[in-house]
C-alpha cells in the first residue's frame, strides 16, 4: 500500500501529446518523469521541432514501437532543476536536447563523443527507448519537460532564436556531419535531394561551407525558393527532369523520406563522386551496380551525430547565423501538421510552441 502511494506521488508531473498505437493519432497524455539523477537536469521545454522521423516512429514504419509514445527530439528549453553533481549547467540556462538523453559514458564510443554507437546497450534515445538507470520508457519533446544527462543538454547562444534553433538538434546535426566528414568546402559541387526539414538546412550549411549547391525537388514552388535559401540551381524531378547535371556533381546528400530512384541521383555524380543517404524510407534501397562501378562512385550512409559533432554543428551554425525556416504551431495542430509533413507541404519545419500545452493539473 505504502509503495503504491509512493509511486503515485514521486516524480515530476508532465503533460504532452502521445500516440497510443501505430494508427498514429496524437492525443493528450499526463504522466510522470523520474527526478533527475546526480548528472541529470530537468529542462522545461519551450519549443520542439517535428522531424519526419517522428512520423515514421509514431506510425511504426521501421519497427515495433513502445506505446504510448511521446515523440520529439528537436528540443529547446530552460534548465529548471539540476542533479547534485551537475557541473556544466545551472538553473535558467537555455539548452537544446536532440536524439539522445543518456549513454553509458564509459565505452570507447562514448568517451570519443560518438554516443550513438555506445557499446553498452546503445544510448537512451530521447523517446521510445529506456533509461539505463531504471528501465523506464523515455518520453520526448512534445511535452512540457524532459530529464536528460547534462552531457546531452547543449547550451544555446542567447543570441539565437530558440524556436528556429530547435530543428538544428536533429536536422542540423544529421546534415552537418556528412557534409563535414566528406570535406565539402570551397567550390564543391553539391546536390541536395529533397527540400524538406533536413534538405533546407543542408542547403544553408553547404552554402556556408563554400559549396555550389543544386537542389533536387519534386515541387516547382520549392525549386524557386531554393535560390533564396542559397542554392545556385534547382531541378524539378517530377515531370520535367533535366539532365544538365549528369556526371557533374562531387557530392549528393539524399534527404528523401520515401521510395525514390537512387540511380537517377547517382547518375549526377562525376568520377569518384560520393552520395550519402540520410533519408530513411521504409523500404530497401535498390541500386543498379553499373551506377556505382562505372565512375568509381561511392554510396554511403550517415546518421545523427554524438555530443562532439552536435556541439561542432551548433558552433558552426551560431558563427554563420544558420537557423531553420519554420512554421510555429500550437500542439493542438500536431495531427494536421503530420499530414502536411507527409505531403511535403511545409516550409520547412513545423515547430511546436509548448506554451500551448498548459500546465499539469494538481
Ligand atoms: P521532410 O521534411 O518530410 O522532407 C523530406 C523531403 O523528401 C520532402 O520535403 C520531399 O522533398 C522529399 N520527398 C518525399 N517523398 C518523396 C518522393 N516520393 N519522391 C521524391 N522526393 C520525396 O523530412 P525530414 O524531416 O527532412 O527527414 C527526411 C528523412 O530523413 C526522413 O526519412 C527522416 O526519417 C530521415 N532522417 C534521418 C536521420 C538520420 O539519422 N539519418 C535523422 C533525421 C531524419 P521535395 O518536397 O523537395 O520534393
Ligand atoms: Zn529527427
Amino acid at each position: 500500500m505504502a509503495a503504491s502511494k509512493k509511486s503515485e506521488t514521486v516524480g515530476i508531473k508532465s503533460v504532452g501529446y502521445a500516440a497510443y498505437d501505430a494508427k498514429g493519432e496524437l492525443k493528450p497524455i499526463a504522466f510522470k518523469r523520474r527526478e533527475p539523477g546526480p548528472h541529470e537536469v530537468v529542462v522545461d521545454i519551450n519549443y520542439c521541432g517535428i522531424c519526419h522521423s517522428d512520423v515514421h516512429h509514431v506510425r511504426s514504419e521501421w519497427r515495433n514501437e513502445i506505446y504510448p509514445m511521446v515523440p520529439g527530439h528537436e528540443i529547446v528549453g530552460k534548465v529548471s532543476k539540476i542533479g547534485s553533481s551537475v557541473g556544466k549547467l545551472k538553473v535558467g540556462d537555455v539548452v537544446g536536447v536532440g536524439c539522445m538523453v543518456d549513454s553509458c559514458g564509459e565505452c570507447d564510443a562514448c568517451k570519443s563523443g560518438f554516443e550513438y554507437a555506445c557499446s553498452n546497450g546503445g544510448p537512451a534515445w530521447t523517446y521510445g527507448s529506456r533509461y539505463r538507470q531504471d528501465g523506464g520508457v523515455t518520453f520526448g519533446g512534445y511535452s512540457n519537460n524532459i530529464v536528460a544527462n547534462e552531457k546531452f543538454a547543449f547550451r544555446i547562444s542567447p543570441k539565437a532564436d530558440p524556436a528556429r534553433t530547435a530543428p538544428l538538434l536533429c536536422a542540423g546535426t544529421t546534415t552537418y556531419t556528412p557534409l563535414s566528414y566528406w570535406k565539402v568546402g570551397n567550390g564543391t559541387k553539391v546536390g541536395i535531394a529533397g527540400l524538406g526539414g533536413l534538405g533546407h538546412i543542408a542547403v544553408k550549411i553547404a552554402k556556408s561551407m563554400g559549396a555550389e549547391v543544386t537542389v533536387f525537388t519534386t515541387s516547382n514552388e520549392k525549386a524557386k525558393d531554393a535560390i533564396r535559401l542559397g542554392a545556385t540551381d534547382a531541378v524539378v524531378t517530377r515531370g520535367n527532369a533535366t539532365d544538365n547535371h549528369v556526371g557533374k556533381l562531387d557530392f549528393i546528400l539524399d534527404t528523401i523520406s520515401a521510395k525514390h530512384d537512387i540511380d537517377y541521383y547517382l547518375s549526377m555524380l562525376r568520377l569518384d563522386g560520393k552520395m550519402v543517404v540520410v533519408g530513411l524510407q521504409d523500404q530497401p534501397l535498390s541500386v543498379q551496380p553499373f551506377s556505382l562501378v562505372s565512375r568509381h562512385r561511392v554510396l554511403a550512409g550517415s546518421g545523427l551525430d554524438g555530443t562532439k559533432g552536435t556541439q561542432e554543428m551548433l558552433d558552426f551554425c551560431t558563427k554563420k547565423g544558420i537557423a531553420a525556416d519554420i512554421e510555429l504551431i500550437p500542439i493542438q495542430k500536431v495531427n494536421d501538421a503530420y499530414e502536411r509533413v507527409v505531403k511535403g507541404d511545409v516550409k520547412y519545419r513545423f515547430v511546436i510552441d509548448l506554451s500551448s500545452l498548459g500546465k499539469p493539473s494538481g
